[in-house]
């Protein structure tokens, strides 16, 4: 799960990270107000989505009085954003936060991932802040320094200061900025982060460490114990059709491409969209129904495939495991009734109770096209939606 920026800072502060002093704001008067009420010289302007690249893009705005607020606020809200991580139908801005204006002397890069080579906390940085970390890691990757943590000890204070000294924080204030990272790290552990990522970092002309952006992702398998996180989700940055898959438990995730995946298991669902591509064709999602799922998911997961536009076909791959392919098959036909399918359908069943379900599926008067094998449906598939 994603926050944004603003509730990524207010965590953040909890552990001792130091931040800009900033508001959330919801209209353009409130950010006037909260402009007012921060009381300095210069204050930030920031749209608040679920991506960055947000200052290339014009979401970033540095006012010198409470009209320019006004104004970059007027321009902001309401604008579809469109930057390297929202795709190119970008996102809109519904809130914005107003922060403190900070004398930026150098940007750095700090970020705490999982890393799955070493199955360790990794943190990683960078004297090359501030843009885009991609282009760093392509073109001078040794600028990226790492340390990776050992899980019992914890990131040490010296593997901290040993980082900010390779990525040349000024002497005085790498202590200062060692305090930063733990902390950092201390965040990470204790709200179960998947990606904590502050770009910049920044040393500032008065010689604070500070995180002028803030990007936390959340590992949704562990936010039954994190109330307070949940709370933290802003549905108008998810896509619909993932938030209904949540209701029902269903593993989701949008794709660009045209063939809608039924799968269960997410190792099949992956192999199922590799097949795919093999055969040249595109698929519209990852779809994991998951091993013991009834009728009733299977309806709806069918139904969250057909309500996306760009599906032109459906490919069921399952194997009747836990899972059994009569359940699989009356969830197909009872969805596909309900909604009355009008796209090329294939299925491919193996498993338990097998031959039930395909009895079921060539019972049901409904144009299945049924498969023999994973790579005759994909073929098959493709075919069809060409
Ligand atoms: P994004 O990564 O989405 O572009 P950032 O929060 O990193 O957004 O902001 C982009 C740039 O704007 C930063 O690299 C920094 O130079 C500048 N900036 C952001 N916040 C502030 C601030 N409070 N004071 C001064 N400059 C800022
Ligand atoms: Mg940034």
């Amino acid at each position: 799960m994603n926050i944004h920026e603003y509730q990524g800072k207010e965590i953040l502060k909890k552990y001792g990270v130091k931040v800009p002093e900033g508001r959330v704001a919801f209209t353009v008067d409130e950010a006037v107000k909260a402009a007012e009420e921060l009381g300095t010289q210069v204050v930030v302007v920031k749209a608040q989505i679920h991506a960055g690249g947000r200052g290339k893009a014009g979401g970033v705005k540095v006012a010198k009085n409470l009209e320019e607020v006004r104004t970059y606020a007027t321009d902001i809200l309401g604008k579809v954003l469109v930057t390297h991580q929202t795709g190119p139908e970008g996102k809109e801005v519904r809130r914005l936060l107003i922060e403190q204006g900070c004398d930026i002397k150098k940007e750095y890069y700090v970020g705490i991932v999982v890393d799955r080579a070493t199955n360790r906390v990794v943190m990683m940085a960078s004297e090359e802040g501030g843009t885009e970390i991609e282009e760093v890691a392509e073109h001078s990757p040794e600028k990226i320094i790492k340390e990776v943590v050992d899980p019992v000890v914890g990131l040490t204070p010296f593997q901290a200061r040993r980082l900010a000294f390779a990525i040349n924080i000024p002497a005085e204030l790498v202590n200062k900025a060692a305090k930063f990272m733990l902390g950092l790290y201390e965040a990470f552990v204790a709200n179960d982060c998947s990606i904590a990522e502050i770009n910049p970092l920044v040393v500032t002309g008065d010689g604070e460490v500070m995180a002028l952006d803030a990007k936390l992702n959340f590992d949704s398998n562990a936010l039954f114990r994190h109330k307070n996180i949940q709370e933290l989700r802003d549905l108008t940055e998810e896509d619909e059709k993932e938030i209904e898959a949540s209701k029902y438990d269903l593993a989701y995730i949008a794709l660009d491409g045209n063939i809608g995946c039924m799968v269960n298991g997410a190792g099949l669902a992956m192999a199922t969209m590799d097949i795919i591509n093999f055969y040249g064709g595109n698929p519209a999602n990852f779809l994991d129904v998951g091993g013991g799922a009834t009728e009733e998911k299977v309806t709806e997961a069918f139904k969250i495939i057909l309500s996306d536009d760009k599906v032109k076909g459906i490919f069921v791959n399952i194997f009747g495991g836990i899972m059994k392919c009569d359940v699989i098959a009356n969830g197909v036909v009872g969805a596909a009734k309900q909604v009355k399918l009008d796209k090329p359908l294939v299925v491919r069943l193996e498993g338990t109770n097998v031959e039930q379900g395909k009895k079921i599926l060539s019972e049901s008067g409904l144009n299945i096209v049924a498969a023999e094998s994973m790579a005759d449906g994909a073929e098959k598939i493709v075919a069809l939606v060409k």
